[in-house]
């Protein structure tokens, strides 16, 4: 089936189910993806066999050594599953009745992990949540805004099973200590440094630059389904592949996403990346052409803050507009079809557009929104102010 049939299919019409467009970025709660057509297919391939698992599982491990360097790796539901798997590694190795006793009885063993505290991000649910799910006790170094080596220093003990670096747009990106910092004090101590790098582009960089384990999420950049890779020192990576006989049978994967994930990555090493390049490119020119011809709002092409090669346009909205950046979002949300945009950080009076995920045309559509937004009378909440709340969330499923 050619991509445009099945974005257009009526799947979502017929369950009730807005048509949005994305151009937030890559993001769980509006679907994670758009899988790749390889991994649909080996998914729907495998969807009606049997298969022993633990092989593989193996298969999967080669493929991810192959792409990320890595001794071994293997594939679970998600990045955070793979973060709690990876820290309860650290604390039990191969110690199976350990994997049994965790989260809550972890006497005998080392249960410390270390953050810095710019890395305490939020990404859909607490990062230090991912340590403690696993019975880690979270041990904070530095303040927010600043990080010494001393403080990653002192913070390792007799207790200290891993520590976590978190690589994302959200961390505090000053006034951190960067990986190869916090190998060089982390490796002659003996503690494991897993990565959390959902959301980066790079498979190799992170291992190379000294990491033990790193995480990935499946279903970011490499349009696999939703499911997390973990890759890694043979040692640290069987540990937390352990503990689907623990806590991470809770973050069971299933065949179907271990076959696609494996797809996804096969694709990934064949991707024609500068011929995606290009087209984001043209859609952010695109936008930008749009809405250099509209009063009061300014757009600038940003490159990516963690360096993963990808641009994205930065909308400024001024008041001369009749909306606030929230105001904007929102309109454009509510809007036949709806865009949803990357709004995360509106209340500092900007957005902006994602091109990663556009299915063809669909850069065009974006361009006619914005255009039908700004020539209407401005709606109900033009001029909202950004303010952070649950209700909808509260609601649910009414
Ligand atoms: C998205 C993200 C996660 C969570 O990934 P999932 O695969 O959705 O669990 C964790 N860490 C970072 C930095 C992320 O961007």
């Amino acid at each position: 089936m050619p991509i445009d049939a099945r974005h257009n299919s009526d799947y979502r019409s017929r369950h009730g189910l807005r048509a949005v467009i994305n151009v937030s970025g890559t993001m769980t709660s509006l679907g994670a993806s758009i899988i790749h057509e390889d991994a649909i297919a080996a998914m729907a391939e495998i969807a009606p066999q049997w298969v022993e698992m633990d092989d593989l599982q193996r298969r999967a491990s080669a493929v991810i050594s192959r792409l990320t360097g890595s001794e071994a790796g293997f594939v679970t539901a998600c990045c955070a599953a793979g973060i709690s798997m990876s820290v309860a590694g650290a604390m039990t190795g191969t110690d199976l009745l350990a994997v049994e006793k965790l989260p809550d009885r972890t006497e005998g063993l080392k249960d410390e992990v270390i953050l810095q505290l710019g890395h305490a991000v939020n990404y859909g649910a607490p990062v230090d949540q991912s340590i403690r799910l696993a019975g880690g006790k979270v041990v904070f170094a530095g303040t927010a805004t600043q990080v010494m080596p001393y403080h990653v220093e002192r913070a390792i003990g007799d207790r200290t099973a891993a520590l976590l670096f978190v690589v994302s747009h959200h961390t505090v990106q000053y006034g951190q200590i960067c990986l190869e910092q916090v190998v060089e004090i982390c490796r002659p101590r003996g503690v494991p440094v897993i990565v959390d790098a959902a959301s980066e582009y790079d498979l190799r960089g992170f291992l190379a630059r000294g990491a033990d384990v790193v995480v990935y999420s499946g279903h970011k950049f490499l349009s696999g389904p939703t499911s997390g890779i973990v890759a890694g020192r043979k040692d640290l990576v069987r540990a937390a592949y352990l503990q689907n006989k623990g806590i991470g049978r809770g973050m069971k994967v299933g065949k179907e996403s271990i076959a696609g994930v494996m797809a996804a990555l096969e694709a990934w090493e064949k991707r024609d990346h500068a011929g995606i390049r290009a087209r984001e490119t043209a859609a952010l020119e695109l936008w930008k052409t749009t809405l250099d011809a509209l009063p009061g709002l300014n757009a600038e092409i940003r490159p990516d803050p963690t360096h993963n090669p990808l641009d994205r346009l930065e909308v400024a909205v001024a008041p001369e507009s009749g909306f606030t950046a929230t105001g904007l979002a929102r309109a454009l949300a509510a809007g036949e079809p709806p865009v949803i945009v990357r709004d995360h950080e509106a209340e500092l009076g900007f957005f902006f557009l994602d091109p990663c995920n556009l299915h063809p045309g669909e850069a065009e559509i974006v361009a006619e929104a914005l255009k039908r937004v700004m020539a209407a009378p401005r709606p109900e909440g033009a001029m909202a102010a950004p303010r952070q709340n649950t209700e909808k969330a509260l609601r649910w499923p009414d």
